[in-house]
């Protein structure tokens, strides 16, 4: 088990879980119940926190956390020529196997 992101808030912390889970990357989130504790806590422990199952996975965990935290980057998705996965325009290295970019 690895943390890999604190979200700011329960949403992001569940849309970034599926996105993960849809790659195939196992993962948690934990304090998500501790919501309802702000005010009570130091703020800062009631923040989500994702985790992945295997650590093995954690580079393409941080892959998509980082194109997940930039959302204003915009464009058709480009397909990796390595193992044909098409991956989202802002990924710089393919998800699924981590083959760079081709030049566009
Ligand atoms: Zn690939």
């Amino acid at each position: 088990m690895k943390r890999v992101y604190v979200a700011a808030n329960l949403q992001d912390a569940y849309l970034l879980a599926h996105q993960l889970g849809e790659a195939g990357i196992a993962c948690h989130i934990f304090n998500e119940n501790m919501q309802g504790g702000l005010g009570e806590l130091p703020f800062t422990h009631v923040w989500p926190e994702l985790w992945i199952v295997d650590e093995r996975d954690e580079r393409r965990a941080l892959e998509m956390i980082r194109a997940f935290e930039r959302p204003g980057a915009e464009g058709p998705p480009w397909t990796c020529p390595a193992c044909m996965e098409e991956n989202p325009c802002n990924f710089a290295v393919c998800w699924r196997c981590g083959h760079e970019i081709p030049p566009r």
